[in-house]
């Protein structure tokens, strides 16, 4: 019987899709968050380790159901034994909700501005977390949202929603784009963790990639996320750095030092490859050994600044599912 272990998992990560058998396919929901927004996918566990997969019929990787088991098969040989991980809301065991389905930037790895989806107002919001908690399964909320119109905005409707779910009393994670004021404003409403991402650390890819963030340069993120570490502590800030834009890994190692260095918990994402957004970007998904040579890499540096990635409670250091998280996975 074979488990996940880090390198099973670099290995399904480098991939990033699998062809699943009819009889396991998950209800007909999409991801509206992030890079992934308009594909299907399937949490799966084995092992103590998670991965999250998009469902793709032309991958070489198939999931299919063996003597009570889900099995996913390489070459029609075991690959990796284990189970579906059911989702509460986006992920396993977290209510993770995306509330602005709409971005007016244009980031290049994301598919969330093509789509221009629904802003959820409160009651919509409030009936998923209740729906959770009915389900006995309301352990942490976190909020993510695009920026409809300007990020100070989408502030004011984070921190209005985040105050209205506290009467749940469970921790709350926010990742969204900051303003200058932003993490005062989510602590003070009752936040327990922010993500901003800088997305890569690579002035010039994030110049390339990143186009019409209006006051949103790396530095102003870079300025934000130290902020955050001030009022929210160690361990409960992080930034997502994306893998696969062109960056060097001596690039990658210096961003992960820097952040580490200030406080924040860098989460090394592998980059989706949307058909929504083929043309406008050049991306390569990183092989299964950089994967694992950078989240080694990752989990030295976090040691070394005595960084702990099991401490956070909310979003994606928890979670695990799309990432070789240093200290979980590797
Ligand atoms: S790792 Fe983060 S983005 Fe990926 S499924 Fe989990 S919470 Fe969502």
């Amino acid at each position: 019987m074979t488990h996940m272990n880090a390198e099973i998992k670099a290995e399904l990560l480098a991939r990033g899709k699998v062809d699943v058998e009819r009889s396991l396919l998950p209800p007909p929901s999409r991801s509206t968050a992030g890079p992934g927004t308009g594909l299907r996918s399937i949490f799966f566990k084995s092992g103590g380790h998670r991965v999250r997969l998009e469902i793709d019929a032309a991958s070489p990787l198939k999931m299919v159901r063996q003597d009570g088991d889900v099995v996913i098969l390489q070459d029609n040989k075991e690959l990796v034994r284990g189970q579906i991980d059911p989702i509460v809301a986006h992920c396993p065991g977290q209510t993770y909700i995306t509330i602005s389905e709409q971005c007016r930037y244009d980031c290049k790895f994301c598919s969330v501005p093509k789509f221009q989806g629904t802003i959820k107002t409160l009651d919509q919001v409030l009936a998923i977390v209740e729906k959770a908690k009915s389900g006995g399964n309301l352990k942490t909320i976190a909020f993510t949202s695009g920026v409809a119109t300007t990020p100070e905005n989408e502030i004011d409707r984070v921190v209005a929603y985040v105050q209205a779910v506290k009467k749940y009393h469970v921790p709350v994670g926010v990742a969204v784009y900051p303003t200058e004021d932003s993490s005062q404003r989510l602590k003070d409403a009752g936040v327990t963790e922010v993500k901003y991402n800088v997305e890569t650390m690579d002035r010039e890819i994030f110049d390339r990639v990143c186009t019409g963030r209006k006051g949103q340069s790396l530095d102003f993120i870079l300025t934000s996320l130290r902020d955050a570490v001030t009022v929210f502590g160690k361990n409960r800030v992080s930034s997502n750095i994306i893998i696969g834009l062109g960056e060097t890994d001596e690039c990658v190692r210096k961003g992960v030092e820097y952040l580490a260095k200030m406080g924040v918990i860098p989460v090394l994402r592998p980059i989706t490859l949307s058909p929504y957004r083929q043309g406008e970007i050049s991306a390569t998904r990183p092989s299964a050994g950089r994967l694992l040579k950078l989240a080694k890499m990752t989990r030295d540096i976090l040691e070394k600044y005595h960084l702990d990635t099991g401490v956070s409670k909310t979003m994606c250091l928890p979670c695990t599912g799309c990432d070789l998280t240093p200290g979980r996975d590797a």
